[in-house]
């Protein structure tokens, strides 16, 4: 396997953007190498320049759920085309999206899309503030919600409870009202109840995505939004990445708790820069034009954006996939765990849904600090491995392999062959 073409677009890349990448996660600096170049991608396969196909486990960090360039996402964008990319006014089809949206979340009456996930959390975070009147955020260690400056707190297990900035650029006072507990720990959550008064809420990741797979344990969730309830704070669910994906609608429901703000983004778009927040009647009220919190954006509602949202909105909603997510989960994390017992390798998977990934440790993963128990190393190796073998993964190990419904019985098989010798190589280090 030949990386000529994407090293040359690496190097002539790095000119004139900033490590050739427009997203650091894309840069390959925890696994070493390159970054690929891709040329295009359909179903579950992704080719880069090179011409080398690969069965895609990034789908773009989660919005492909349907696989790349599903026909019906093609033709109504297409179509959509035809008639005008943005006009700075309404249409029919925001209010088509917005309908299958709060359709979807039990506690959603109204909803105002934004472009990104970032944008999304921003917002929220605002309403919260907004409506509980308060100002100091809790923020659970190793959760990722977009790079606003409040929430790029250290997100590492001492210095993290620190409320330390996690990125040059980040100014103290930025930070200053989040609050920052452990991830599946009610008593960190109640220790700064202690503390602290002028809690507007708690922001989480309801399935822990990015830093790997983190699942919550027991009612953990349950007593999270009891607790605020019973302060007057809001439970903010960041389900960004989790929202159509768990299920149709969030892991809320699955988990039996309804946030009162949602932060959506990824797959809502299907590929689509879309992103959105939504809330209780009472709790949008607070949003301009109805109330007093001002949020707003040019090309928000984005006409072919939506459409976009539409299409692969209807389109998982009728293939309803969430049951076959299960089943090809359910046996990778096998194959996962049979192959790595096989040679001798230590590895945790943690899985939910269409969610998963391995660590390269010995213990259980339930937050970050054990997370980072990981051997990055050992990942690097299988990282390259699978490559080689003709499987795109995230290039880190504290990112979740995202499932798609173009996956095939061949391509499980494929990955299973991949993952025989990506462990073999790992057990040969
Ligand atoms: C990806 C992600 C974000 C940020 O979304 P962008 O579209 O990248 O701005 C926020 N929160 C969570 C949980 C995410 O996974």
């Amino acid at each position: 396997m030949e990386f000529k073409k994407s090293q040359k677009l690496y190097e002539k890349g790095l000119v004139n953007l900033v490590g050739a990448v427009n997203s650091p996660v894309r840069a390959f600096s925890s696994v070493g190498g390159n970054p690929l170049f891709i040329k295009k991608a359909k179903g579950s396969k992704i080719t880069d320049v090179d011409g080398n196909e690969y069965i895609d486990l990034v789908v773009s960090y989660g919005p492909m759920i349907l696989g790349h360039r599903h026909k019906k996402v093609q033709k109504a964008v297409t179509k959509a085309l035809k008639s005008g990319y943005s006009f700075g006014a309404s249409t029919e089809n925001e209010i088509k999206l917005a309908k299958i949206v709060c359709d979807a979340f039990p506690e959603m009456d109204k909803v105002r899309f934004v472009n990104s996930g970032t944008e999304a959390v921003i917002s929220g975070v605002r309403l919260a503030r907004a409506y509980t009147g308060k100002n100091k955020i809790i923020k659970f260690s190793g959760c990722y919600h977009g790079h606003q400056d409040s929430l790029l707190v250290a997100a590492g297990s001492g210095l993290a409870t620190l409320s330390i900035p996690g990125s040059k650029g980040v100014p103290e006072g930025a930070v200053k009202n989040t609050l920052i507990a452990t991830y599946n720990d009610i008593e960190s959550v109640k220790k700064l109840f202690e503390v602290h008064d002028d809690i507007a809420g708690a922001i989480i990741e309801p399935i822990g995505g990015n830093m790997g797979v983190v699942i919550p344990q027991n009612n953990f969730l349950k007593e999270l939004k009891e607790l605020l309830k019973s302060k007057g704070a809001l439970l903010i669910a960041d389900e960004v990445m989790t929202g159509f994906r768990s299920t149709f609608g969030g892991a809320q429901e699955l988990l039996g708790v309804t946030a009162d703000i949602t932060c959506l983004g990824k797959v809502i778009g299907g590929g689509f820069p879309v992103g959105a927040y939504g809330a209780r009647e009472e709790i949008m009220q607070e949003v301009a034009p109805l109330g007093g919190m001002y949020q707003a954006g040019t090309l928000s509602g984005n006409p072919i954006a939506m459409v976009g949202g539409i299409a692969t909105l209807t389109t998982l909603k009728k293939q309803n996939p969430y049951q076959k997510f299960e089943e090809i989960g359910s046996i990778l994390e096998i194959i996962l765990l049979e192959t790595a017992k096989k040679y001798n390798v230590d590895i945790v998977v943690n899985r939910f849904g269409s969610m998963m990934n391995p660590f390269f440790t010995n213990q259980e993963v339930t937050n970050f600090e054990q997370a980072q128990t990981s051997d990055t190393e050992k990942f690097a190796v299988f990282f390259w491995e699978m490559i080689r073998n003709g499987v795109f993964l995230p290039p880190s190990q504290f990112e979740a392999w995202f499932l798609n419904s173009a996956i095939s019985d061949k391509d499980i098989k494929k990955i299973a062959t991949a993952v025989d010798k990506a462990m073999l190589a790992v057990s040969n280090m």
